[in-house]
Order: C-alpha cells, then sequence, then structure tokens
C-alpha cells in the first residue's frame, strides 16, 4: 500500500516530510521512482502527464495538490470510477485573502497614482471614495470565495457574492446564476474571480459582462486564465470601461514572453501565486483521505465531477 506523489519537475521533499509528520508509516513514493505500481492506492497530483493514472489499477483515490481540478478533469485517461478529491485548506483561503485584499486596497487607495506623483516630486491629494460606498463582487462563493467575501465586508467593503446555487448563509447579498448576475456586476466596482473552470464559467469574464459593471470598475482574475477573453479585456481597458485589472492566472502559463498584457500600464500581474498550498498545512486532510479511502469511509472535499468542481 503506497501514496504516489505526480508532480513533475517539482522538487516534493517538503510534501513527504509533511505526510509522515502526520503518519510516520505511510508509504510515500514519488513519480516516476514507483517500486510496485499495483501496490499505490492513493495519487496525489499536480500537472500530471496525461496517461500515468491508468498505471496503477488499484488506486482507491485520486487527490489534487490544489484547490483546482482541471488537471484531473481534463485527463481523458482518469479512471472514471476512482473518487477525486481536492484540497480545501484554512491556510490557502487565508493566503487569498491576502491577495485580494491587497489588490483591492492598492487601487482604491491609488497607491499606483501617488507613486507616479511621487515620481514628478509633486505633493497633491487625490479624492477617493467612502469604502463604505465600494462594491466588492465575488465571482465563486465556494470555500475560498467565501472566506475572501467575508474578510472584505469585515474591513467595511460593500461586498456581495454570485455563486450556482443559493444558500442563504452569508452576512452580505450572493446572487445566483445566470438571472441575477447583471444584478450582481451592476453593483460591483471590483470584480473578483474565485469561480472554477468548468464549461459554463469559461469564458465569463467578457466584453458584454465588462459593460454591466459600472464605468472603471476594476478586475482581480485569481480563478483560471480561461475564465478570460484576453483580447476584451484590452478593449474594455482602453476605452475606460475597466480602470485596470490585476491577473494572476493566465490561459497559457508562463505567460509568453510578448504577450500585450506584460507591457500594459493597466495590468498588474503575478505568477499564479495568489494562494500556494502549504504541504505542513495541507497534509493532515490528504493523510486522513488516505485513511478513508482505505477503510470505505466517505472522503473529504469530494469532487463532484458532473458540475465539474
Ligand atoms: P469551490 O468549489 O469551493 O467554490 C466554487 C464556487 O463557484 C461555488 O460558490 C460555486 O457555486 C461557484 N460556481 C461554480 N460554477 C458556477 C457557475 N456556473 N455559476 C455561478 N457560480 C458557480 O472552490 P474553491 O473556492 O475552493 O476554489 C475556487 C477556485 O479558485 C478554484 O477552482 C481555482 O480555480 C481557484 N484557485 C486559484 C488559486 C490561485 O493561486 N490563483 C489558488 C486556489 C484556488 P455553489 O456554491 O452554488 O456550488
Amino acid at each position: 500500500m503506497s501514496i504516489a506523489i505526480i508532480d513533475p519537475g517539482k522538487d516534493v521533499s517538503d510534501w513527504v516530510a509533511a505526510l509522515h509528520a502526520h503518519d510516520s508509516a505511510l508509504k510515500v513514493e514519488v513519480w516516476p521512482e514507483i517500486a510496485e505500481p499495483e501496490k499505490v492506492e492513493f495519487a496525489l497530483c499536480w500537472n500530471h502527464p496525461e496517461g500515468v493514472l491508468p498505471q496503477f489499477p488499484n488506486l482507491k483515490c485520486i487527490s489534487s495538490l490544489g484547490a483546482g481540478i482541471n488537471h484531473l478533469l481534463n485527463d481523458p485517461s482518469r479512471p472514471p470510477q476512482v473518487p477525486l478529491v481536492r484540497l480545501v485548506d484554512n491556510a490557502l483561503k487565508q493566503s487569498m485573502a491576502e491577495y485580494v485584499m491587497a489588490g483591492v486596497l492598492e487601487h482604491f487607495r491609488r497607491f499606483k497614482d501617488y507613486r507616479q506623483l511621487q515620481s514628478r516630486t509633486q505633493w497633491k491629494e487625490l479624492p477617493i471614495p467612502d469604502i463604505s460606498t465600494l462594491g466588492v463582487g465575488i465571482m465563486g462563493c465556494g470555500e475560498i470565495g467565501r472566506y475572501v467575501a467575508q474578510k472584505l465586508f469585515n474591513f467595511g467593503f460593500s461586498v456581495c457574492g454570485w455563486s450556482r446555487t443559493r444558500k442563504g448563509r452569508e452576512k452580505f447579498p450572493v446572487y445566483v446564476g445566470n438571472g441575477e448576475l447583471e444584478t450582481f456586476l451592476s453593483r460591483t466596482d471590483f470584480l473578483v474571480c474565485l469561480l472554477p473552470l468548468t464549461p459554463e464559467t469559461e469564458n465569463i469574464l467578457n466584453r458584454m459582462r465588462f459593460d454591466q459593471l459600472p464605468a472603471g470598475a476594476y478586475l482581480i482574475n485569481v480563478g483560471r486564465g480561461s475564465h478570460l477573453v484576453e483580447a476584451d479585456l484590452l478593449s474594455a481597458l482602453d476605452c475606460g470601461q475597466l480602470s485596470g485589472a490585476l491577473l494572476d492566472v493566465f490561459r497559457q502559463e508562463p505567460l509568453p514572453e510578448q504577450h500585450p498584457f506584460w507591457g500594459h500600464s493597466k495590468i498588474a500581474m503575478t505568477p499564479h501565486i495568489a494562494s500556494v498550498t502549504n504541504p505542513d498545512s495541507a497534509a493532515e486532510q490528504i493523510v486522513a483521505n488516505y485513511h478513508r479511502a482505505l477503510s470505505g469511509e466517505p472522503l473529504l472535499n469530494l469532487v463532484d465531477v458532473e458540475c465539474g468542481y
């Protein structure tokens, strides 16, 4: 019985150590150095190569090494009968909240404008709106989105969320489905995408949706690159409908050197680091799922493959 970590090109020694810290008896192997593939019952994957999972005929569970699972759903060779789980982790949520809060505050408090004034040795006060009048709309009010929304709400922003199904558990309004998307967008000065990538959400950040935001809105995309229609972002920035964008995820990663986003004065970018999984924090749930998979108990953070997240 063993766990295989399949994360090509990465040093995963911190994952091995973190798993052993929770169960020193675990046998953890790192692909491609798998001595006995038929003994692998649990696979931990990030950007695994297509075709690798069928090498393990006795898998009982496949776990993503992050919150996203597109790399697994997109693999046609993934054995469909093996349940998929993903990571839901407090450290991941907190790290995302820090990133989004920083992005919103940086734009709201006009630090970029002040840097430009500084470069011209200009002492000048710039107006800012009252925080309570600023709408921050979180697309995808799931595990991470809800946490981020709550932090921004507590800080004083006028927060709302958008999700697929109604739950009625939040202190702020949550709009639901395509029927309420336009209303959600109309009160959103900062649009934060924290959706999973599914056929329904692909290309959702498009010109029609940007035009439903208040003029001068700001976009933060921390979901996935394929949520965004890149040409539509450029046109919305050029005409002023959007005042700027902070992007952490891209259709092609790393972003090609000649991509127009690099040099755009209204685009700030980071290399998919908004929230990076911390092995010490996430290992406990992985070890728990490993034992649950072996004993046939219900798995934690099971993915609904039909819904795509
Ligand atoms: P969850 O599955 O917990 O939440 C997903 C949310 O999106 C839910 O609220 C869900 O609605 C909503 N949703 C899904 N489909 C639709 C739809 N068609 N219309 C409206 N709402 C929809 O995911 P997490 O919060 O854990 O993670 C979200 C995403 O964040 C990940 O999939 C990943 O892409 C991204 N991410 C990015 C990171 C980065 O560093 N940039 C790091 C970690 C995650 P409902 O509540 O009704 O189910």
